[in-house]
C-alpha cells in the first residue's frame, strides 16, 4: 500500500515512510491510493477475532490490510503493546453499553489519560520506538496543549528509547485534574515545560521553532498532530469492533455513528471504514458551538473562524477554528482531484477564509452518510443530567454527541453509536453544574492530585526553549 498526498504532489510512499510525518511537501494531508475492501466473509471473521483472541488481535489484522513495509509477527506484537497488559481499564478495550432504545455509547476512553486520544496515541508510541530504532533514528517531539492530546502523547511515550517528549503548556492554566495528569509523570525522557503565557503563546513557540528548518534538522524535532496518517488507522480499528459488537447484539445490518467533534479526526476514521464498506448508515458529525462543521454539512460552504470567533465553551477539547483533517474527506467527496483539492485549500481558504462548494459536488455529501448538528452549554448540562438519573455518567464532549444524536437521529432505524470521548472525571467542574455532584473518581485517578512534580518553567521566548532543547534534547 501506497500513501498519496491530497494535493496530488510528490511521489507516492510507503506507510513506514510517511509515519514520522505530519504534512506531504505539497502541503496536503497523506491517504492511501485506495482503501482497502471488507467484505462479509472478512467481517465475520474480524468478529471471531474479536471474541475469540481480543482487539490487539483485531488492531493488528486492520493495520495489516494498510501496512506492507512491517511484517505481521511485528504489528501483532506493537498491537499487544498498545492495547494488551493492562493498560485500559476495560479488558475488552472499547466495550459498547445502550443507553436507550436505539442508543449506544462506544467507550473510547478506557486508555491512561481517561481520553480517546489514548486510542491512536499508545500504538503511534509503539510504531514509533519501531521503525525509530529500525533506522537508528532519535525523535525530539516537540508540542503544546492546553489539555488531553498532551498528556495522551506523554503518557505513550513516556520510557521509550531513542524519544522524548517536550510539551509546552500555559501555566497555571490547566485544570488541576490535567495539570497533575502531566506532572506527575516522573519517566526521564519527559519534560513538562510551563511557559509564562496562554495556549496561543506555547503554540506560537512551537511554530517558531518548527520554521527553523535548519534547528528542526539538527535537534531532530517532530511532532504528534492529529494529522499523522497512523493516528486516524488506530482509529479505524474501534469502528470496526464497535460495528461487529452492536450489529451483533442487535441485529442489525447497518449501525450510524454519532461522533464528538473538532479536528475532524475521530470521525475522518469513521469515513475511511465505510469506504472500506463497513456498513455504517450514517456518520453524524456533532459540534459544539464552535459549529463550522455543522455550518459547512448544512451549508457546503467552509468557513474558518479567527481565534477571536472561536468561543471557550465547557466542551473545550471541541473548540476549533478550523478541523485539520477535513481536506481528507474533501479528497474524497472530489473524486480524489488533488488539483482541485489544491484550488480549494491552498488558494481560495488561505485568500478568502472560506471556499464553497458547488450545488453538484454539495449534493454527494449523503452518499458520504454525513449529516450533522451542533450542541449549547445547555444542551450539554441536560443530556449530562438526564443521564445521570440513570445511573450513567457521560462527560461534557460525549453530551454533544448524545445531544445531536437525539436531534439528528430521530428518523433512523439504525442503531446509533455515540463514541465517548473522555471521562467525566476530566471536566469535574461541568459535571457539578449539571447534576449537583462531582464526578466518580475511577481508582487509579484517585491519589493524582498529590504525588511529586516535574514540571520547569520557562519565559514565553522560542529562543529560551530551543536552549533548553540544546540542552536536554537527543
Ligand atoms: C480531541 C477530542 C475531541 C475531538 O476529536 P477530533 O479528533 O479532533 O475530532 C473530542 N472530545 C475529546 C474529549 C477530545 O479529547
Amino acid at each position: 500500500m501506497r500513501y498519496v498526498s491530497t494535493r496530488g504532489g510528490g511521489k507516492p510512499r510507503s506507510f513506514t515512510d510517511i509515519l514520522l510525518e505530519g504534512l506531504a511537501p505539497d502541503g496536503g494531508l497523506y491517504l492511501p491510493e485506495e482503501y482497502p475492501q471488507l467484505d462479509k466473509r472478512t467481517l465475520s471473521d474480524f468478529s471471531k477475532l474479536l471474541s475469540q483472541e481480543g482487539y490487539a488481535a483485531l488492531a493488528a489484522k486492520v493495520l495489516a490490510l494498510y501496512i506492507d513495509d512491517m511484517d505481521e509477527l511485528t504489528l501483532a506484537r506493537l498491537c499487544e503493546g498498545a492495547y494488551g497488559g493492562g493498560k485500559f481499564s476495560a479488558a475488552d478495550i472499547v466495550p459498547a453499553t445502550q443507553i436507550g432504545q436505539q442508543m449506544w455509547l462506544g467507550h473510547l476512553s478506557y486508555g491512561p489519560t481517561a481520553a480517546f486520544k489514548d486510542m491512536a496515541m499508545q500504538l503511534l508510541g509503539e510504531l514509533f520506538e519501531e521503525v525509530l530504532s529500525q533506522r537508528g533514528q532519535v525523535l525530539n517531539i516537540l508540542g503544546a496543549t492546553s489539555g488531553d492530546t498532551g498528556s495522551s502523547a506523554e503518557y505513550a511515550m513516556a520510557n521509550r528509547r531513542g524519544i522524548k517528549v517536550f510539551m509546552l503548556t500555559p501555566r497555571g492554566r490547566m485544570s488541576p485534574f490535567q495539570q497533575a495528569q502531566m506532572f506527575s509523570l516522573t519517566d526521564p525522557n519527559i519534560f513538562n515545560i510551563a511557559i509564562a503565557g496562554v495556549f496561543d503563546d506555547c503554540q506560537d513557540i512551537v511554530k517558531a521553532i518548527s520554521a527553523d528548518l535548519e534547528f528542526k534538522r539538527a535537534h531532530h524535532i517532530g511532532a504528534v498532530n492529529s494529522i499523522n496518517w497512523a493516528r486516524l488507522l488506530a482509529q479505524v480499528v474501534y469502528y470496526i469492533g464497535l460495528y461487529l459488537q452492536v450489529s451483533e447484539k442487535t441485529g442489525a445490518e447497518k449501525v450510524s455513528f454519532c461522533v464528538p467533534t473538532g479536528n475532524f479526526g475521530n470521525v475522518c476514521a469513521g469515513h475511511i471504514a465505510r469506504q472500506m464498506g463497513l456498513p455504517i448508515d450514517r456518520l453524524i458529525v456533532a459540534t459544539n458551538e464552535n459549529n463550522v462543521l455543522e455550518e459547512f454539512f448544512t451549508t457546503g460552504r467552509y468557513r474558518v473562524r479567527s481565534a477571536q470567533q472561536t468561543l471557550a465553551t465547557s466542551s473545550p477539547s471541541m473548540d476549533i477554528s478550523k478541523a485539520s483533517n477535513f481536506e481528507r474527506f474533501i479528497f474524497d467527496l472530489l473524486g480524489r482531484d488533488g488539483a482541485r483539492c489544491r484550488e480549494l485549500f491552498a488558494n481560495q481558504l488561505r485568500n478568502s477564509g472560506y471556499f464553497e462548494l458547488p450545488e453538484a459536488v454539495f449534493a454527494k455529501i449523503s452518499d458520504f452518510g454525513f449529516q450533522s448538528g451542533s450542541s449549547t452549554h445547555a444542551n450539554r448540562l441536560e443530556q449530562i443530567r438526564l443521564l445521570d438519573r440513570e445511573g450513567i455518567e457521560i462527560d461534557p464532549h460525549t453530551a454533544d454527541g448524545v445531544q445531536v444524536a437525539k436531534t439528528q437521529g430521530a428518523d433512523l432505524t439504525s442503531p446509533i453509536v455515540v463514541l465517548e470521548t473522555a471521562l467525566p472525571v476530566k471536566f469535574s467542574q461541568t459535571i457539578r453544574e449539571a447534576t449537583g455532584h462531582g464526578p466518580k473518581v475511577p481508582g487509579r485517578f484517585a491519589d493524582i492530585e498529590k504525588g511529586p512534580r516535574r514540571v520547569v518553567d520557562l519565559e514565553n521566548d522560542p529562543e529560551v526553549v530551543k536552549d533548553y532543547l540544546r540542552e536536554f534534547g537527543l
